[in-house]
């Protein structure tokens, strides 16, 4: 008996200390976290790119398309001058805004590219286009103030705007193609701005001419925002970039947003800057006093060095993607996953549902049987189903072996 009571007391305590456990991760712990980032995921793009780096890493030959960054090295003449200003000792803080040099090149950038014409006061460097996008929805933002987002989308927006306190609306894409009617009936009392991204991440899209300037009346019209997000400015195929900033009446309410990432291949350096009326950029300086403070000199000055000195290295790298563009586009439709032809950026948005609806299925699939790492299309939203994000920022000879294996993993399914 003395066993037996024991046993049950023994029981008793673990199944206590089970529901004790139980009601202080769901009750306790979980209510430390903030409500705000317990909302948001994490960056699907970022997550496949370090699972595919560390499978590398650890040794299996695994060909990454998940990378949203140029495979090249960054230019010699860019990598050289901040090495200088290292050894010259410019390792100080900076000028929150950035330093005069690289505030006077983006504006000539600006006036040189996109026959916008801003003063110092307007611009903002920060912590790659990704801090400058932060800062910008931050600076707009209103608790419930709605912000539309075309779908697909690039993974951070709805996050960006969700721990801004605003909520993300996803306007409708027809064929990839934002249609200002979408945009139109999703406006409400709330909405306060619009985000657009030109050459697009996941699809490539480039909004033609005719289409921005319809936008840009609608966001005349209803008093909007513009968000335009150019981070793909340069790698642009058959088309002229235009930038929405440029037609009347629309510069004092854009918030341009650009950088170095994508066009110089400067991903790691996370450099980028935004262009504003001054009202808007004086909220993003605030931000940014307390949170990032400056970017390093040497870094900064490398920015310099990329827009004044020869653009040669933009164009060869531009040159190179757009042969890989239209080698993707004929073996994906070869294999029988079309894809809408990429206009610009470096990636392609391939419908798979011949062989699986599922788009994260899909991926799972060809990352274990093809050893190929590739972004799932739902990551991009709901119109991103039945497709996949294959970026082409990678060797023709890595191309060409990437669809060798996804062809022999789908014969398997037929
Ligand atoms: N916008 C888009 C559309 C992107 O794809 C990315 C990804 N890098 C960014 C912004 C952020 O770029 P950065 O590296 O300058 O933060
Ligand atoms: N923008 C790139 C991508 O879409 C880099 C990763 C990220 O910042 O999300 O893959």
């Amino acid at each position: 008996v003395f066993f037996k009571n024991l046993i049950f007391f023994a029981i008793l305590v673990f199944v206590l200390m089970f529901l004790f456990y139980i009601i202080y991760v769901i009750y306790i712990k979980n209510k430390k976290m903030s409500e705000t980032t317990k909302k948001i995921m994490p960056s699907a793009t970022l997550a496949i790119n370090t699972k595919a780096k560390n499978l590398k890493n650890s040794g299996v030959d695994v060909i990454n398309f998940a990378a949203g960054e140029p495979d090249f090295d960054t230019p010699e003449h860019i990598k050289r001058a901040a090495i200088e200003k290292i050894n010259s000792g410019c390792t100080k803080y900076t000028q929150t805004r950035g330093i005069p040099e690289l505030i006077e090149a983006i504006r000539n950038k600006f006036k040189k590219d996109n026959k916008i014409d801003y003063k110092d006061s307007e611009i903002i460097v920060s912590s790659g286009a990704k801090m400058v996008l932060y800062e910008a929805i931050f600076a707009i933002t209103n608790p419930g103030d709605e912000i539309l987002i075309p779908d697909p989308y690039w993974v951070s927006y709805p996050s960006i705007v969700m721990l801004a306190s605003g909520v993300p609306k996803f306007v409708k894409t027809k064929n990839f193609k934002l249609v200002p009617e979408e945009i139109e009936k999703n406006i409400t009392k709330k909405t306060k701005a619009l985000i657009i991204n030109s050459p697009n991440n996941p699809t490539g899209a480039v909004i033609d001419k005719k289409d921005l300037m319809e936008i840009a009346d609608i966001a005349i019209k209803n008093d909007l925002i513009v968000i335009s997000d150019e981070i793909y400015e340069k790698i642009i195929y058959d088309k002229q970039h235009e930038s929405i900033a440029s037609f009347p009446e629309m510069k004092e309410r854009t918030i341009t947003i650009n950088g170095f990432s994508k066009s110089y291949a400067m991903t790691g350096w996370r450099l980028g800057y935004a262009a504003a009326k001054e009202e808007i950029i004086k909220e993003m300086l605030k931000i940014q006093e307390h949170s990032v403070s400056c970017i390093p000199y040497f870094v900064q000055y490398a920015g310099v060095v990329a827009l004044n000195e020869s653009q040669k290295c933009v164009s060869d790298m531009r040159d190179e993607f757009r042969k890989r563009r239209d080698y993707v586009l004929k073996r994906s439709s070869e294999l029988g996953m079309p894809c809408c032809k990429p206009e610009g950026a470096f990636y392609a948005f391939m419908d798979h549902s011949e062989y699986n609806k599922d788009s994260m299925k899909f991926s799972e699939f060809l990352l274990d049987t093809a050893r190929v790492a590739i972004i799932p299309g739902i990551a991009f939203g709901s119109l991103g189903e039945s497709h996949i994000r294959m970026s082409y920022a990678n060797s023709m000879k890595n191309l060409e072996k990437g669809f060798l294996n996804i062809e022999k993993a789908i014969k398997t399914i037929k």
